[in-house]
């Protein structure tokens, strides 16, 4: 029995059900929401993340996992809340978000320092609270690994080596960032089966996705319904392509879905992207990725099984629990 970290307690593995591996509660500029807190409404956020999370409960979605870490203006008390709300188990994340720099504090002090912070996170608690993060959360992106990008980097590995919780990242495949991320995490020693390359699915270059998965690693199919880096029909393309192979074991679907973010005016992402929604996968994606041959079974591994392998670390020899996924109720696979 392996026990992780949600917002409101330890939860078994086996317990995980059906997974949604990321997605946002809520995401912020957290510089901006300390000076101009008058932009902000709380209540207005509170609702729409339980909207949306209540509708993937709906859904046979049991737990989520939310990488929102610093940067993105983690506030855990508010992901708390939306975990109470609806009843959905919610796991949280440390590390820092960051393209290019990291604040002065950071800069001016070592890897260790920083790796004993996200320690801190899992082992005490988050922003002087008791609820602990159950993983870890790096990003790297085109701007490639930036010497502040990379102490991120090696923070999260060292936190993992201390603590055996799995790593998941932001990459960009257009700039080939996951490579060098993989590279960096296992030259720290962490072992591949514990990593998650996030925003895999952003690209359609085989090429480039199987040089990823051959270091054994997770890759996050993670972005539907955002459609500026690639189309809706490439990524079920290249999902369906990959199952073929053999490799449902390694994939994870979600939306990357903020219930709310600042990083646009409010109503420009809806325009922008109308399918991003937390449900679109369960709603759309699955139906069509059936119709296109994938099997029951790998939809499990996909949606299911493969969040307990990654934070399990164990090989891939356990199933979970039936669960429902859109109406088909799926059986232990041996
Ligand atoms: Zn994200």
């Amino acid at each position: 029995m392996t026990l992780i970290q949600s917002v409101t307690g330890p939860v078994e593995t086996s317990k995980l059900g059906l997974t949604l591996i990321h997605e946002h509660m809520r995401v912020r500029s957290e510089s901006v929401f300390l000076q101009f807190p008058h932009l902000y409404d709380e209540e207005k956020e509170f609702v729409k993340a339980v909207q949306q999370v209540n509708n993937v409960k709906k859904l046979g979605v049991n737990t989520i996992c939310d990488p929102t870490v610093m940067e993105l203006g983690r506030d855990i008390r508010f992901i708390e809340r939306v975990s109470r709300e609806t009843g959905v188990q919610i796991i949280a994340a440390t590390g820092i978000y960051s393209y290019h720099y990291i604040p002065p504090h950071f800069q001016n002090r070592d890897i260790d320092y920083m790796a004993e912070l996200f320690v801190r996170d899992i082992e005490v608690g988050i922003q002087n609270t008791s609820i602990k993060a159950g993983f870890l959360k790096c990003a790297t992106d085109a701007q490639g690994v930036t010497p502040d990008v990379e102490k991120v980097i090696r923070a999260v590995a060292r936190a993992h080596k201390k603590t055996g919780v799995p790593i998941m990242t932001h990459s960009h495949p257009g700039t080939g960032t996951g490579i060098n991320q993989l590279d960096i995490l296992i030259e720290e020693g962490v072992d591949p089966s514990r990593i998650l390359i996030g925003h895999t699915g952003d690209t359609d270059n085989m090429e480039y996705i199987l040089q990823v998965i051959e270091y054994g690693c997770f890759i996050g199919m993670d972005r539907y319904g955002l459609t500026g880096e690639c189309a809706t029909e490439n990524r079920n393309t290249t999902v369906i392509e990959l199952a073929k192979k053999g490799y449902a074991d390694r994939m994870f679907l979600s939306q990357d879905h903020c219930c709310t973010i600042d990083w646009y005016p409010e109503e420009a992402p809806g325009l922008m992207y109308p399918k991003w929604t937390m449900s679109f996968v369960l709603e759309e994606i699955i139906p069509e990725l059936r119709n296109n041959g994938v099997t029951e079974e790998q939809i499990k591994l996909m949606m299911v099984d493969n969040a307990r392998h990654w934070f399990e670390g164990s090989n891939q020899t356990k199933s979970s629990a039936n669960v429902e996924i859109g109406g088909v109720e799926f059986g232990n696979s041996k």
